[in-house]
């Protein structure tokens, strides 16, 4: 392949390319980074600079970049078939990676329906629980209880049950309505963490003894929302709003595409607490963050609902091109293989330990409100005043400074407006997690000053 210079690729981003969740104008003035290759936990640019990849490349990469066995599994499958449709068909490596998701996944879920992003998995998950209670007879229960300042993707029903403003209220008209009740955030409640998740929980018990009827599911990110500024649940409420969603026959869909697969120290978030839902969506680290793979997995007692003659009428007509892809579904066995051999939870349970402890000085920082941590997952909440708790305006866009000046001390990571996230490739070897977290400080420090 030839190679072009920094300044033809920059050139062709300009007259080409509208790079998503991006502010173009800002970006093309601002010496974007054009990524040539990546090599375990470092991304290299095309002018040979490294970085740390901090976020995992949007939360995705579990064992490194270029990690041989994951390469290897793709050029295997691809000298059988890189793809065939699972429209009325299936294929080998769908079938094979559907029965682990479901061997791995809580008890309760027993069926697996693909797709190729997070967004869609979601969309699969309202779609279903909609259609499940016309097929069983309460065509009344259609509306769904979200969270406040939830994400779970950017297509029009992920966007009508997310709650963040930033990204929606420009497609406002387009939303389906929601009941929308409070996520606790106790750094910013009033009272303590319990009294936090105890509000948050009466809320909800209220919106359900009024609505409860009407309702199909509630939908919510287990633990942590993550985009939403890695908010964290106090313990025992995700268990409490199970609770709440079986007495009033409310379908529970848990979002499991940012925490699953490791992220928080536990296979999958809603095992903290036991939680078993009845739909749970899973994107992101499923293919080691190596190709597009997502899964809406469900209970025996959905699909069945769905299950009969064709003249019943009672099929899912949902589907995408890509559905079930081989090259994915073959990289997303391997890298579940590798959690196993290379006891990835282990490592996580053990990095977390030794991240908490490299973070506690960061507290310290004069903007720094809130350091939050479970697993690997966390969010510094910047404010301009440590006392009264009063955020950075937002217009002087905090956050993306610290990230930055990170990106020029040789570490990537993004903002959620004024939360910094550290989302680190969960094999990411100590030595470098603690390089990473240093750079972050620094970062910190100066982009704050
Ligand atoms: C990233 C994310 C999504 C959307 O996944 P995409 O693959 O980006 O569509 C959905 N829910 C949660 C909780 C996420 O973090």
């Amino acid at each position: 392949m030839a190679t072009w210079s920094y300044d033809e690729l920059l050139e062709k981003n300009r007259r080409f390319l509208w790079n998503p969740f991006t502010q173009m104008k800002g970006y093309l003035e601002d010496e974007p980074l054009i990524i040539e290759r990546g090599e375990g936990v470092k991304l290299y640019d095309v002018r040979g600079r490294a970085y740390y990849d901090g976020n995992a490349s949007v939360w995705l990469n579990v064992h490194g970049h270029g990690h041989p066995k994951l390469n290897a599994a793709i050029r295997e499958q691809l000298d059988q078939v890189a793809h065939s449709t699972l429209l009325g068909m299936s294929n080998v490596p769908a079938l094979l990676l559907a029965e682990k998701l479901v061997q791995l996944t809580p008890e309760r879920l027993q069926k697996v329906f693909y797709s190729d992003s997070g967004a869609e998995a979601v969309e699969i998950g309202l779609k279903m629980a909609y259609q499940y209670w016309k097929l069983r007879g309460r065509p009344e229960k259609q509306v769904f209880i979200s969270m406040k300042n939830a994400y779970h993707g950017d297509t029009v029903g992920a966007v009508s049950v997310g709650g963040m403003d930033t990204f929606h209220t420009t497609f406002s008209g387009m939303l389906f309505p929601t009941l929308k009740v409070s996520y606790p955030y106790p750094y910013r409640f009033d009272g303590s963490p319990e009294a936090c998740r105890q509000a948050c929980l009466d809320e909800l018990a209220e919106v359900l003894a009024e609505h409860g009827d009407k309702v199909a599911g509630l939908i919510v990110e287990p633990m942590v929302q993550g985009a939403g500024g890695m908010i964290m649940m106090p313990p025992g409420t995700l268990a409490e709003i199970e609770k709440l969603c079986r007495a009033h026959e409310v379908l529970l869909l848990i979002d499991e595409v940012a925490t699953g697969f490791g992220r928080t120290g536990r296979l999958f978030a809603c095992e903290h607490e036991a939680v078993q839902p009845d739909i749970m969506m899973v994107g992101k680290k499923l293919t080691g963050g190596y190709l597009p793979v997502a899964a809406t997995l469900t209970s025996d007692e959905v699909y069945d609902a769905f299950y009969g003659e064709h003249h019943e009428g009672k099929t899912f007509y949902h589907g995408h091109s890509y559905t079930g892809n081989q090259l994915g579904c073959a990289v997303a066995l391997a890298n579940l293989a590798l959690y196993e051999e290379e006891r990835v939870l282990e490592h996580v349970a053990k990095a977390s330990r030794h991240l908490a402890e490299w973070l506690e000085p960061m507290k310290a920082l004069p903007h720094v409100g809130e350091v939050r941590q479970l697993g690997l997952m966390v969010g510094i909440e910047l404010v301009k005043d440590k006392v009264t708790k009063e955020p950075h305006p937002w217009e002087e866009a905090i956050g993306a400074r610290v990230c930055r000046r990170a990106r020029e001390l040789g570490l990537i990571t993004r903002p959620l407006d004024h939360v910094v996230t550290f989302m680190p490739p969960l094999a990411t070897p100590l030595a470098d997690l603690q390089a990473m977290v240093g750079i972050l400080e620094q970062a910190i420090r100066e982009g704050t000053a």
